[in-house]
């Protein structure tokens, strides 16, 4: 039997406003007990002054995004992608992110490997590689490319026509995928098509999107523009992933349908302060602007509409230190409060997992101990010079606390 407990927290719970001032008692990997009067296990943590948060949610990952170059990533071996991906996924916990949902890309050996815990990592829910239609956002080749062939492997396949995509979604279930992920729009970074117009057709939508029904999961789709977004959640999608240039009918029409949005404000932030050192191209350039200004009034957007607003970060490459960067800028948009219920339990609504993203008796016992009080100041959730501590499983694994 593990245990261990945290005495005189100050408890963020995942929901409330109100901070409750209490301990926690951890037994096997889960909340025993919630009481200030707890003093059971021989170890203790005391946190006095600091903050304790159910361990943040990320669910917009990319263990194999080890480039801004989608066809370098596509063409790198499997075993150097996961070799950096382990890497990328136990700085990602050292940040207090204990779990990760990653929406295109991982495998059954990565997520093994992590379930057996060979390597430090975040609980690791997985896609597998994304879908897209030839000449879409998760086709890496550029238009001079002309002889090149290329369905991908790693992050994304090309797979057009109803039947082929039921036997993709297939697929990915029998390999053990969380969701499924579907490209409905174009993106910043690829390089042959244009951000708004809508990818597939609404029957290659709604096949994938019954698939995954019918198997108890659901479909997550990266989709940019109003139009792409109605083209998605119409058809079945429900989880809209960027969602920038959001619109209020749209917003509407997500909330009647109980679309969740999943913004990832961190990556157009540090494409824009860090483009030159990464080398961004200047096609991607010229379309991160276009949406970069409006994914903070989508999220207010959202959030007014009554859409259940989730938190992602969608690094690639060197950009993966800006994670936290995505919470300061979610705070901006949305106020503290909310983007620490986005962070956390609306998260583990959209991944359907209720023991997560909750400091609750018989939730999973991963927290995060910050060196401070995030509603008083909260530059702590986001400053990496302030202490922090990581607790997964009841056990403390990373931080610097
Ligand atoms: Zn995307
Ligand atoms: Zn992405």
């Amino acid at each position: 039997m593990s245990e261990l407990t945290i005495t005189n927290a100050l408890v963020f719970d995942g929901v409330s406003e109100q901070l409750t001032e209490t301990s926690l008692y951890l037994r096997d990997g889960v909340i025993a007990e919630i009481d200030p009067r707890v003093t059971r296990a021989e170890r203790v943590v005391d946190a006095a002054g600091r903050t304790v948060l159910p361990g943040l949610i990320d669910a917009h990952f990319h263990a194999y995004g080890v480039s801004l170059d989608s066809l370098a990533i596509e063409t790198s071996p499997l075993s150097y992608l996961a070799l950096a991906g382990a890497r990328r996924l136990r700085r990602a916990l050292a940040r207090g992110f204990t779990t990760v949902r990653d929406v295109a890309g991982g495998d059954a050996g990565l997520a093994r490997a992590v379930a057996d815990g060979l390597i430090p990592s975040p609980r690791y829910l997985h896609t597998g590689p994304a879908l897209s239609q030839t000449g879409g956002h998760g086709d890496a080749r550029s238009p001079e490319q002309t002889g090149l062939c290329l369905h991908g492997s790693h992050m994304c396949e090309v797979v057009d026509g109803v039947e082929n995509l039921r036997v993709a979604v297939r697929e990915r279930f029998r390999q053990g995928a969380h969701a499924i992920k579907l490209m409905t729009s174009g993106g910043v970074i690829s390089p042959a098509d244009p951000i708004r117009p809508p990818q597939y057709t609404p029957e290659e939508v709604a096949a994938v999107t019954a698939e995954a029904t019918r198997r108890g999961s659901y479909v997550a789709a990266h989709a940019y523009s109003p139009e792409a977004v109605r083209h998605s959640v119409l058809n079945g999608v429900r989880s809209i992933e960027h969602g920038n240039l959001l619109d209020e009918p749209t917003a509407a029409l997500m909330a009647e349908h109980g679309a969740f949005l999943v913004p990832t404000l961190a990556t157009y932030d540090a494409m824009r302060r860090r483009g030159a050192e990464v080398g961004l191209p200047d096609f991607a350039r010229a379309k991160n602007q276009e949406v970069l200004d409006a994914g903070q009034r989508a999220v207010a957007l959202a959030h007014a509409a009554g859409v259940p607003v989730g938190f992602g970060t969608d690094l690639m490459g060197a950009l993966e230190n800006d994670q936290l960067a995505g919470l300061r800028l979610q705070t901006e948009a949305a106020g503290v409060l909310a983007c620490l219920r986005s962070a956390t339990s609306v998260n583990a609504r959209l991944l359907g997992r209720d023991d997560l993203g909750r400091v609750a008796v018989g939730a999973r016992a991963d927290l995060l101990l910050l060196d401070g009080d995030p509603f008083a100041d909260p530059s702590v959730l986001w400053d990496e010079r302030r202490p922090r501590q990581v607790v997964q499983a009841g056990e403390p694994v990373a931080g610097t606390g």
